[in-house]
């Protein structure tokens, strides 16, 4: 089996902390080499990232990364919260720019993911392993995909241990950016983000944000299936877990799953990578 990592977000209500432990236990147990926490996605706030990753980490015995964003605040509250980070004894950060919400007039004293990581670096040393963002089909507000490369690599030339990549359904997309990367002596392993399919069309609406393309095909096929949830969820899996193992047998050095807090999913193409 491959490295794998998970991805959750942080609940916000005592369901969703029970979900998150639910889910938490049953991925636990396929060894993930660590489960990361998003931060103030979707436009909130607050952030319970803190909160979320302490939880995984004492109650589910995790090695955690917590993600961080430009969005944290100023270099203050930011050196804050990595204090507190290494204090618990995390070695993991996911460093990321991430979107202004809306109504917020001022996104901190950091304007790109880049300059984060910078800090990250003069605050911290050697202490955190940082991966950042890569997007094989191009970030939706970058000038063109050279330009959205340089700034990656801008990102790893800061500091960067490694990559993440938003999802994709196609691997060639991936393979060129990879290739691409190297070519401009890009070396840190850029493992591909994947989305295991839960539900369909939240999953388009979703895509549509952040500018991953569902190929026709999968939508085509999706739609034969109709109503029909045991055949879609079966259905699903065997697209997402095809994606996989192209990925692998092509290379990529391990597979990071956006769980969304719910382990079904993400163990229905696990269970088919075996
Ligand atoms: P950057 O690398 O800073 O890039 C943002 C845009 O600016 C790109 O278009 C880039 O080409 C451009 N750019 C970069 N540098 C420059 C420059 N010097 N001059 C001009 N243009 C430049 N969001 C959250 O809010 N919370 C999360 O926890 C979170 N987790 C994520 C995890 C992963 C693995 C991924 C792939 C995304 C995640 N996101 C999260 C979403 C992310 O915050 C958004 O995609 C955001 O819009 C870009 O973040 P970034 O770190 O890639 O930004």
């Amino acid at each position: 089996m491959p490295a794998i990592s998970f991805e959750f977000f942080p609940p916000k209500t005592d369901e969703q902390r029970a979900q998150l432990d639910r889910a938490a236990q049953q991925l636990k147990t396929r060894g993930p080499e660590y489960a990361s926490v998003t931060f103030g996605a979707g436009g909130s706030t607050l952030s319970y990232t803190g909160e979320t990753v302490a939880r995984l980490h004492r109650e589910h015995g995790m090695e955690v990364a917590p993600h961080l964003s430009c969005m944290g605040g100023t270099r203050a509250e930011i050196a804050e919260l990595l204090a507190g980070y290494r204090a618990a004894g995390y070695r993991r950060i996911v460093a990321l720019r991430g979107d202004l919400p809306s109504g917020m007039a001022s996104p901190g004293d950091f304007r790109y993911a880049a300059e984060l990581v910078r800090f990250i670096r003069e605050h911290s040393g050697e202490h955190f392993h940082i991966e950042v963002a890569a997007y094989p089909e191009t970030h939706p507000q970058a000038e063109d995909a050279l330009a959205d490369l340089r700034h990656f690599q801008a990102k790893v030339e800061a500091g960067a241990n490694g990559a993440i990549t938003q999802y994709f359904f196609n691997p060639d997309a991936y393979f060129r950016f990879v290739d691409d990367a190297r070519a401009l002596g890009v070396t840190v392993p850029i493992v591909p983000g994947i989305m295991p399919i839960g539900n369909f069309s939240q999953l388009k609406r979703f895509s549509d944000m952040c500018g991953a393309e569902i190929p026709r095909w999968i939508a085509k096929r999706m739609q034969a299936h109709g109503d029909d949830a045991e055949s879609i969820r079966q259905l699903s899996a065997e697209v997402v877990a095809g994606l996989c193992r192209r990925l692998l047998d092509g290379g990529a050095p391990g597979l990071h799953f956006y769980t969304l807090n719910r382990a079904r999913p993400t163990l229905a193409v696990l269970d088919l990578l075996h």
